[in-house]
């Protein structure tokens, strides 16, 4: 499909993370390097700390400059959707998408992925979309192609999705594919420089208040709640990833093993679940937020407001007790 093609755009989902990015830059390097034509789109814009990363610049934001990228996916012959699962991940930018004929290739790591693509490359059981774009270009024999850049993208997703090498990464593929990509020139430690030491001053400020004031710890459920209200965040200047890693952060407080962020948008409340161990996330954010995710990281929505949404999670936190107890 790649060789038949010689436009070819990749999308990611909303509010693009690491890996997002990673991936589909990783992709875009080794695809310009084969001399295509190759576009990036994402929904809406992503966060500062990942802006450093080769070519990204050149990434199209749908929300923003939404004729041009109608205009790109028409002549697309080839479209690579990466990590996401179903079309509601992308938001409007779906309008476009479901109205382009050419053939489609999906390479995702979330479960039980939608039907959308002429060919499903789903592999949940991987840490990273970033490392399944490694090891197509690895399994395609094609390593001689993949540059720096390539293998700074790739790195960087993978680093981001398991907050560097700290959870779901003890396959040893794993380093195997780092050495790899060390081999490339790529600076390990440069890189998480960029992605984790940028923050602003506000951010930092943000993060004190969150935990100091904002964070609310139920011992009984071994469960962690932070509500962070529209004000309070205007209230920091909060930027598009200003929270970002903030759920994680009650996951190191000895015997909590559940964390929430419940986070009030513009347009809804943003809610972001972190476990430790065995405590399923994904199934409170779709049985409760029409969301979903993996079994420790998962996120959702809710059109309630914020003291509605919280009363809503804390209703059910007695039906997971046991296993709630089980993951400690
Ligand atoms: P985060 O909390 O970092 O925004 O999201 C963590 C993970 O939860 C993401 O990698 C994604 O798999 C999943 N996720 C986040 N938001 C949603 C959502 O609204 N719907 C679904 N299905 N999954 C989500
Ligand atoms: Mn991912």
């Amino acid at each position: 499909m790649i060789a038949d093609a010689m436009k070819i755009t990749i999308i990611v989902h909303l509010s693009p993370d690491g890996d997002a990015i990673g991936s589909s830059l990783g992709l875009y390097h080794y695809l310009i390097e084969l001399g295509k034509e190759v576009t990036i789109i994402v929904p809406n814009r992503f966060a500062d700390f990942l802006s450093w990363m080769p070519d990204s610049q050149n990434i199209v934001v749908y929300e923003e400059q939404p004729t041009e990228t109608e205009l790109i996916m028409q002549t697309s012959e080839l479209m690579f959707a990466l990590d996401f699962n179903t079309l509601s991940r992308i938001g409007k930018l779906n309008n476009v998408v479901s109205k382009i004929s050419c053939k489609k290739i999906l390479i995702d790591h979330h479960r039980d992925p939608d039907n959308f693509c002429d060919l499903t490359i789903s592999y949940p059981e991987v840490a990273s979309t970033s490392e399944l774009v490694f090891r197509l270009i690895y399994g395609l024999d094609a390593i001689n192609q993949m540059n720096k850049s390539c293998a700074e993208c790739i790195y960087t997703g993978m680093m981001t999705d398991t907050g560097a090498f700290t959870f779901n990464s003890n396959h040893p593929e794993v380093y195997y594919i780092i050495s790899e990509l060390l081999k490339k020139g790529i600076n390990k430690d440069d890189i998480y420089n960029k992605v984790y030491n940028t923050y602003s001053a506000d951010r930092v400020k943000l993060m004190g208040y969150t935990l100091s004031e904002k964070m609310e710890i139920l011992p009984e459920y071994h469960t962690a709640i932070i509500t962070l209200s529209q004000a309070e965040l205007d209230k920091f200047n909060y930027q598009e990833g200003d929270t970002e890693g903030f759920v994680n952060i009650p996951l190191s407080i000895k015997g909590i093993v559940f964390s929430v962020l419940i986070k009030e948008g513009k347009e809804m409340v943003k809610l972001s679940l972190r476990s430790r161990g065995t405590f399923p996330v994904n199934k409170v954010a779709s049985t409760l937020f029409n969301g979903g995710g993996h079994i420790n990281a998962s996120g959702g929505e809710s059109y309630a407001t914020l003291q509605e949404t919280v009363a809503k999670l804390k209703a059910v936190l007695p039906d997971y007790k046991k296993q709630l107890e089980e993951s400690c």
